[in-house]
Parts: structure tokens; sequence; C-alpha cells
């Protein structure tokens, strides 16, 4: 169904690394009453996707699932999530549903395809999409499904695989007011800040805002990190000033891009897992077409943009986005 794009052809290796750090956690359905109702539609069980359908399961909700790469579907499923041919029959089987897709293409065929939900859609049906996309992709599928009688929200996240794994995510939702409260009530069981952004597509506009911003202070947290280490410094001593100092961020300080410094976070792990450098590309390339369109300025994104476009060029598109730090340090020793 799906090209095999460079964000799919992450999904498809990253799957397996999630998968092997998926551990056999305690299960059990908290809520008999939402288990007892219609099933959640859910479509796009990668890095995040699975986690979060997980937590769907785990309070209660029952789940009808679809991606096209079957691996993707087995953990879940053992989970007792049914198991659909096609977004069509999701679309046919549930009147909620999430997306958690790659990109815009990804959303585009899944919504729109041949089998996809357009083609079966109910009317009435509440349509999530937390994929991170370009605005205008989440407004153009947001008119098609009023014209069929069913409601497109945006809902894009921000935290990342742990903070899925957690139920932590932070959810940045574009679309009806009036359907707000039902979106939240599905999307905090995944979450624990749920924050109305305003009509469709100002979710994914905060989401991209928030990446660009993510983008610029890891690569300069790996240029911080990589000069003090070659002026001498320990990383765990310098990774603990900077946290306790004005440089301190997210990525210092959850997400440090040294390996060892901080020991659930990918750069411990050889990169795998956690948020594809191939994504984070694709992200940046969403902002900057929001800047041209906006005409605003933003030179340290472009600049962004450049450097991980580069880093994919140069083999670490499957990698998590914070091996920019590897990049930089390799860069330094040539
Ligand atoms: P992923 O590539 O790991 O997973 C995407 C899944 O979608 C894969 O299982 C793939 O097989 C499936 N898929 C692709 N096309 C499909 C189609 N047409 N129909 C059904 N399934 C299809 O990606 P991910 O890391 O889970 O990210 C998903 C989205 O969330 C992206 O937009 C990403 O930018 C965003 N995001 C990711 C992170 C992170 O840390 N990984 C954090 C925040 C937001």
């Amino acid at each position: 169904m799906a090209t095999l794009t460079g964000a799919r052809l992450c999904s498809l290796r990253l799957i397996a690394v999630h998968r092997k750090y998926a551990v056999a956690r305690a299960f059990s359905v908290s809520s008999q009453a939402k288990a007892s109702s219609s099933p959640i539609g859910f479509i796009g069980l990668g890095n995040m996707g699975n986690p979060m359908a997980q937590n769907l399961l785990k309070s209660g909700y029952p789940l009808v699932v679809f991606d096209v790469y079957p691996e993707a579907i087995a953990e879940v499923q053992d989970l007792g999530a049914q198991v659909a041919e096609s977004p069509a029959e999701v679309a046919q089987r549930a009147d909620r549903i999430v997306t958690m897709l790659p990109s815009s293409p990804h959303v585009r065929e899944a919504y729109t395809g041949a089998t996809g939900i357009f083609s079966t859609v109910k009317k009435g049906t509440l349509l999530i999409d937390s994929s991170t996309i370009d605005p205008a992709v989440s407004k153009e599928m947001a008119k098609l499904a009023e014209k069929k009688g069913a409601t497109f929200m945006d809902a894009p996240v921000s935290g990342g695989v742990v903070a899925a794994r957690a139920a932590a995510l932070t959810f940045m939702v574009g679309g009806s007011e009036d359907e707000f409260p039902a979106v939240e009530e599905i999307l905090s069981t995944m979450g624990k800040n749920v924050v109305h952004c305003g009509a469709v597509g100002t979710g994914e506009a905060a989401k991209i805002c928030n990446n660009m911003l993510l983008a610029v202070s890891m690569i300069g947290t790996g240029e911080a990190m990589n000069l003090g280490m070659r002026l001498g410094l320990d990383p765990k001593m310098l990774a603990k000033i900077i946290n306790m100092s004005s440089g301190r961020c997210w990525s210092s300080e959850i997400y440090n891009p040294v390996p060892g410094v901080i020991d659930t976070a990918p750069a411990s792990n050889n990169y795998q897992g956690g948020f594809g450098t191939a994504l984070m590309t694709k992200d940046l390339g969403l902002a900057q077409d929001a800047s041209t369109a906006t005409k605003s300025a933003t030179p340290l994104g472009s600049l962004a943009h450049q450097m991980y476009r580069i880093m994919c060029n140069r083999g670490y598109g499957l990698k998590d986005f914070s091996s920019a730090y590897q990049f930089i340090k390799e860069d330094s020793e040539k």
C-alpha cells in the first residue's frame, strides 16, 4: 500500500528495535465499562503508536488496529486488539479512530487511498490524527471528513517513546471545540497534557514550532558537550553543571546526546529507538515550508534542517536524532 519512503524504511527497522525493548509488562484492563463500549480504531503501530495503543487497551478500550507492516501489530494483538485488513475495515468497525503515521503522504494514503478510511467512514465518526504532518494536509483531511459527515481533529504529540510508554505525552489538539471533550477523554489515557490549540491545523502548527526548537537545542547541546569533552571535562560532570545552570534544556537533562550520561536516553543504546533523524528532518522541512509561507525568519531552524539532511545522507537517518552529537564529534576528529 504505502511506498517505501525513507520514513517508512525507518519505521520497519526501528520497530524491530522498539519490540526488543517492549518488555512484558503487567497488563490489566482497569475499566470494564470502557471494555464493553465499541472499539477504538488505531492505525500506525510504530515506535509511538505501539505504546499508545497499549495504553488505550490498559484503560479498558477495546481496539481494532491496522498497520501496513504486520510485525508492528503482533504485540497489541497478543494483548487483545482485533486486527483489520485495511484502514477501510477499521472505519467500518470503529466510530473513533486514532492515526499515528510517519508523515503527510502516509496520512493521505491511510485516509484517501483506495482502501482508506474515507472509503467506508460512518457519519458521526471522530478521526484523531496524532501524526506530525503539514497543517495544510490536516485542513484538507478535515474538509474531506466533513463531506462524509465525520469530524477530523489534528492531535500531534510531544514526549517521545519514553513518555508514550508512561502515558505521559502532551497532545496539541486542533479542531472543533465541541468535539474536544470526546477527544480529550481518549487522549488522556495516553498523555498527561491535552491542550486545545484552536481550529484544525493549529495542533500541527504548535508541534512543528516545538520540534524546530528541539532540533536546534539538540545540536547546541551536542556542540557544547563535544567542546567540553575535548577540553578534558568528564561528560557526566559537564551535564550536571549545565543542568544546574542557564544552559539547561530537555536535550541536556532528559535526552542527553552523549552515550552513558543518561542511561534511558537513546544515546546510551547506540541511538536506537527514540525519534529517528529522518523524522526530525521531515519536521524541520514542515517548519521551513511554514516559515516560507508566513515570511517568518527562522535562520537557526533552516541551518538545523540542513544539518539533519546531511546526517540523513551520511547514514544517520535511522538513528535517533540525538546522534547529532556523534555527527559533530566525528566531524571534529577529522
Ligand atoms: P514509525 O515510523 O515508528 O511508525 C509509523 C507506523 O506507521 C509504522 O508502523 C508504519 O508501518 C505505519 N504505516 C505507514 N504507512 C501506513 C499506512 N498507510 N497505513 C497504516 N500504517 C502505516 O513512526 P513513529 O516514531 O511512531 O512516529 C509517528 C509520528 O509521530 C510521526 O509523525 C512522528 O514525527 C511523530 N512523533 C514521533 C516521536 C518519536 O519520538 N518517535 C515523538 C513525537 C512525535
